[in-house]
């Protein structure tokens, strides 16, 4: 499969995912989570799957010959943790590589070591960095640096905001050492599945759900 020919006949036993990662440590983490070596291709077995898995570090590499990679993936996994302004922009700029590739699945994992409860990121007015517990989000915060007020988000919403995100590009939380680091990898791997069956059947007339017919 990864010569990106589209599946016929046999199914593909095999896929390539790479894993870019935007903070310094959570790559190495989540690989040993996945009890992958981090500075080698590694590979899983997930049902009849063999996923060849490799970990990218953009935090403070520029992201060159990442489209390239991107071309030959069958799947990605974003892996974040900070989402101030400077993280912010070097994950837009990977981002913008992954949704040039529209059928490529792909996952945004925002990840976080046990017991972590607050995440950074950058005020919209000045860009003073800003720690926010996950206990505050929706309330209302004051940057004490500007003095500015605003709603303060979830994680999730941030990014789903920030990059515009769609259906298609699920949010995931997946934690240091626990079994939603791999749960992670197969709801991508079901989804490259999924997509090599919808290739290979007939066309089929959307569904309306019953509450949406008039
Ligand atoms: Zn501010």
């Amino acid at each position: 499969m990864n010569d990106k020919a589209p599946a016929a006949g046999n199914s593909a036993e095999r896929a390539y995912v790479p894993v870019l990662s935007f903070a310094e440590g959570i790559g190495t983490s989540y690989f040993k989570s996945l009890d992958l070596d981090p500075n080698t291709v590694g590979s899983l077995e997930l049902g009849s799957m063999q996923v060849d898995m490799e970990l990218f570090r953009l935090y403070d590499n520029s992201p060159d010959g990442l489209d390239a990679v991107i071309r030959k993936a069958d799947a990605a996994l974003m892996l974040v943790k900070f989402l101030d302004r400077v993280c912010m922009d070097k994950i837009k700029e990977a981002y913008r590589m992954l949704i040039d590739e529209p059928f490529l699945p792909k996952s945004i994992l925002i990840f976080r070591e046990p017991k972590e409860s607050e995440f950074k990121i950058s005020c919209a007015y000045c860009g003073q960095k800003l720690w926010v517990r996950d206990r505050d989000a929706g309330k209302r915060g004051n940057c004490p640096q500007c003095r500015k007020t605003f709603f303060l988000p979830t994680q999730k919403s941030y990014l789903t905001s920030f990059l515009m995100l769609t259906e298609a590009v699920p949010v995931l939380s997946v934690t240091g050492g626990d079994v939603s680091c791999k749960n992670a990898v197969s709801s991508l791997i079901e989804r490259i599945v999924s997509q090599e069956q919808g290739l290979k059947s007939t066309t089929m007339r959307v569904q309306i759900p019953p509450e949406d017919l008039e």
